[in-house]
């Protein structure tokens, strides 16, 4: 759906995120798709024999854990190199990505909920419907890491890999 709003200049619909796929978004609105949830960057467990993985409460080194951004995100992966880059050509493998990520959403064809900022305009509601990882987490640690099996939480559903 376009919008003609003045001669030679055309808008795209102001739902541009439940009505473009993924592939037609502009860079800026692929970043602004992220609701900030952080559950992305929490450390997770896979249960091998069933498939099951598990998220634990331990974050990132590089998150902010009282309120779930990352602290240095233009440079994320040249200092944390196994963070995942998402694009439109990779989400459909990026398995371990929550069922609520707006990326998974969209990538499925399906709506954004209605905690999501971009369509509620309240960048908090995320954190009261309960999405948010601030205030839930805590930074890993080599301690940490090592001991993730006593960290596992039961606010997140483990999720079995297709
Ligand atoms: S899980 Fe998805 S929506 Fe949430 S912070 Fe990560 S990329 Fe953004």
């Amino acid at each position: 759906v376009t919008e003609v709003i003045s001669p030679g200049l055309v808008t795209r619909s102001a739902n541009w995120w439940q009505e473009l796929p993924l592939h037609a978004l502009e860079p800026n609105q692929w970043e602004a798709l992220c609701d900030g949830c952080g559950r992305c960057c929490l450390h997770s467990l896979e249960e091998v024999e069933s498939g099951r993985v598990f998220i634990t409460d331990v974050a990132c080194r590089l998150l902010d854990v009282n309120t779930g951004q990352c602290v240095d995100y233009r440079l994320r992966q040249s200092r944390v190199p196994q963070c995942v880059q998402l694009t439109p050509d990779n989400i459909d493998q990026c398995v371990w990505l929550p069922e609520t990520c707006a990326y998974r959403l969209r990538a499925q064809g399906l709506p954004l909920p209605q905690w999501h900022y971009l369509v509620c305009g309240d960048r908090e509601a995320v954190q009261r419907a309960g999405i948010g990882v601030a205030g839930r987490c805590v930074s890993e640690t080599p301690q940490r890491l090592k001991r993730l099996q006593e960290r596992v939480v039961a606010w997140i559903e483990p999720k079995v890999l297709e």
